[in-house]
């Protein structure tokens, strides 16, 4: 499909480059651009392998009839004027994933990761219980390394476990799951998909292109996951909370076919929704045939993933949590959720101009809010109609001071901003990281 081929990578960064450098080695003309400068070096070698770079802010020029593929960055709107003049010239559009998954040895199984929230978690613990029973099992997709990145390592019979976002699977051709897991499907990134039935629409993309020897994984309490769902061949597979089905949360712990699979006490995470990702990921490797030890085995010592609801120290008397990733209202709620002491919360960061009164149902535990970033007068503005202490600051360094100095032995605080940190910093991740470092200092 990618080969002898003229092709236009729209956007470089990390994938760009990656899916550039791939696509040189199967003899492809190629031109890559992007309106900002890139790294020289990532030019460089991609210059050196024949790739034309051309850093533009009006690259509508570079496309005509003559290209046979645009691969475009999957975080770059399918409305770009050059997007849209690929439609109208009838060149398919696709991404970094499709290119690596057109090139895979043969026999390669793939597991894919998608849902509004927890696919990172239960990616993980998929690949780790993978790794733990000694399968050959490659980690990748939206989860930090483009799948072209790793395509070189995956051999015949390889096992892929691979995080899939919406972007992602608006631009899949052939893409297929031989095991697709749908975590759940609540309304957020709206600004990308416009509607809630697009979003749902392109994030079940995946599910819709399986066959009738393939599983699908799914949230047996979440509507959407139920009506999105209920067409597609694949067998059926479903975990809850709630009723009882294939793997299913009870008093006790976690239940696998009607068995009692592991208590909640033996498990290091903590918190329903992480039950349910452990799930997920269980149904998901069972149907390859994996040992109980092994799967028990992680679940014992795996604290979660950095940035998720993340213990960081107990300091005088205070335990501190770290929850950056909670980029929105809905991971807010269930990591208020988890606590049942008094708790000191920090939230704040850039104003997408959603809403925060969502919250107010879970603010119970909540003894005062530390606010902060672009979002923060909107957040006193909630915190004062809903009668709680709130304490506004410029940045999360302040912030945190400040959560200190409020706080009594015996509480919670915790960063679960429920806002994207791109107002004040390049990722969730260097937030969270600063969150750490001034707590680690305290
Ligand atoms: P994603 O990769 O989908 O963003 P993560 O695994 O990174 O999800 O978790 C991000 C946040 O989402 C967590 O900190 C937690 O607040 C929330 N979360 C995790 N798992 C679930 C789940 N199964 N249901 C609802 N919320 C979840």
């Amino acid at each position: 499909m990618f080969e002898n081929k003229k092709i236009l990578v729209l956007g470089m960064a990390r994938s760009g480059y990656e899916v550039a450098k791939v696509l040189a080695r199967h003899q492809n003309q190629i031109l890559v651009t992007d309106a900002n400068e890139q790294d020289p070096d990532h030019v460089n070698e991609l210059e050196n392998l024949g790739v034309t770079c051309m850093i533009t802010k009006d690259p509508l020029e570079l496309l005509d009839e003559s290209y046979d593929y645009v691969i475009k960055n999957p975080g770059i709107s399918y409305h770009h004027p050059l997007v849209l003049k690929a439609n109208e010239l009838n060149i398919p559009v696709t991404n970094e994933v499709e290119v690596a998954y057109s090139l895979l040895p043969e026999d390669v199984k793939i597991i894919s990761i998608t849902g509004s929230n927890g696919k990172t978690t239960t990616t993980t613990l998929i690949y780790e219980f993978l790794k733990e029973a000694g399968f050959p099992v490659h980690l990748g997709g939206n989860i930090g390394f483009p799948l072209c990145s790793i395509l070189s390592d995956i051999k015949k019979g390889d096992i892929l476990v691979l995080e899939i976002s919406g972007h992602q699977q608006h631009d899949f051709i052939h893409y297929h799951s031989d095991i697709a897991v749908m975590t759940n499907l609540s309304e957020v990134h709206l600004d990308f998909f416009g509607t809630y039935e697009n979003y749902k629409k392109n994030k079940s993309r995946i599910l819709h292109n399986q066959t009738k020897n393939d599983v699908a994984i799914l949230n047996l309490d979440n509507d959407d996951v139920l009506e999105v769902s209920k067409d597609i061949l694949s067998k059926k597979l479903y975990f809850s909370s709630h009723v009882k089905a294939d793997a299913d949360l009870e008093e006790d712990g976690i239940y696998y076919k009607g068995e009692p699979f592991m208590k909640c006490d033996e498990i290091r995470m903590k918190g329903v929704h992480n039950y349910e990702n452990i799930m997920a990921a269980l149904l998901a490797t069972k149907e390859l045939g994996i040992d109980d030890d092994s799967v028990k085995h992680v679940l014992s010592r795996f604290k979660g993933v950095e940035h998720r609801i993340e213990f960081v120290r107990e300091f005088s008397g205070r335990t501190f949590y770290n929850d950056s990733k909670s980029t929105n209202v809905k991971s807010t709620q269930i990591a208020l959720n988890t606590f049942h002491n008094p708790t000191i919360l920090l939230l704040g960061g850039l104003d997408r101009g959603h809403s925060f009164d969502e919250l107010e149902p879970y603010m119970t535990n909540v003894k005062a809010i530390v606010c902060y970033g672009e979002t923060k007068e909107r957040i006193y503005e909630f915190a004062k109609r809903i009668g709680k202490d709130c304490f506004v600051c410029q940045n999360l360094i302040e912030a945190t001071h400040k959560a200190y100095e409020q706080s009594d032995r015996g509480d919670t605080i915790l960063l679960s901003p429920a806002c994207a940190s791109w107002d004040q910093y390049k990722s969730f991740e260097d937030r969270g990281n600063e969150y750490k470092k001034v707590v680690n200092e305290l």
